[in-house]
């Protein structure tokens, strides 16, 4: 099974696409990581991703696209993956049907975590990641036990540059005109599913495994 996760910057993809992943046995595949793995190995395909990166922008279809196709194609992607920005345009999409298509494979279900613009602000200006894993933080949401200090590893926690000012909100306007194709696409398809993202992240995990199981007994009975 191929589950794609659809939701702005700070709707709660990553956090939500990581438990789905466990719950399902699929691999979790985040655009974002991918970059900044990239960027952390200094290839060359990484360090254009983080010039993009860095000024809020989105990073160009022929970097991202082989970028995340290499990683479907992996042994470990065998089961099915959740995607986790991506894609982000309507070029992405095609190109990730075809790519699945050579595979034999396919987009089982779209979710897209609607969440408000007024939500995704307060979310992302507050919202902090560890050096070492990338363990996500908030001040207000998820503050961690000890001021600046991951939970988990220790490791000092940091803002990405593009969670802040300007380019945060350049993210933003960038995500909503680009998305609106990526979801007619799916919608026309009929694997769009909406979820609101507003709630606290049990309930936004339970109505996504509401829909992923009424997905699956449809499925059976076809
Ligand atoms: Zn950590």
């Amino acid at each position: 099974m191929d589950i794609l996760l659809i939701g702005a910057p700070g709707a709660g993809k990553g956090t939500q696409a990581e438990k789905l992943s466990q719950l399902l046995a699929l691999r979790h595949i985040a655009s974002g990581d991918l970059f900044h793995k990239a960027f952390e190995d200094q290839t060359e395909l990484g360090l254009k991703a983080r010039s993009y990166v860095d000024l809020g922008e989105l990073v160009p279809d022929e970097i991202t696209i082989p970028m995340v196709i290499r990683h479907i194609e992996e042994p470990e992607s065998v089961q099915g993956v959740v995607l986790d920005g991506f894609p982000r345009t309507l070029a992405q999409a095609q190109a990730l049907n075809e790519e699945l298509g050579r595979l034999t494979r396919q987009i089982d279900l779209a979710i897209h975590l609607k969440v408000s613009r007024e939500e995704l602000l307060q979310r992302l200006s507050g919202r902090y990641f560890c050096q070492a894993n990338q363990h996500v933080y908030h001040t207000k949401f998820r503050p961690p036990k000890v001021a600046d200090r991951c939970d988990v590893d220790g490791s000092k926690l940091y803002q990405r540059p593009d969670d802040a000012g300007e380019a945060m909100r350049r993210r933003l306007v960038i995500y909503f005109n680009q998305t609106t194709q990526v979801l007619d696409y799916y919608r026309e398809q009929r694997k769009l599913r909406v979820v609101d993202g507003n709630q606290s992240i049990d309930q936004v995990q339970n109505m996504l495994m509401n829909e992923i199981n009424d997905y699956m007994s449809r499925e059976a009975k076809a």
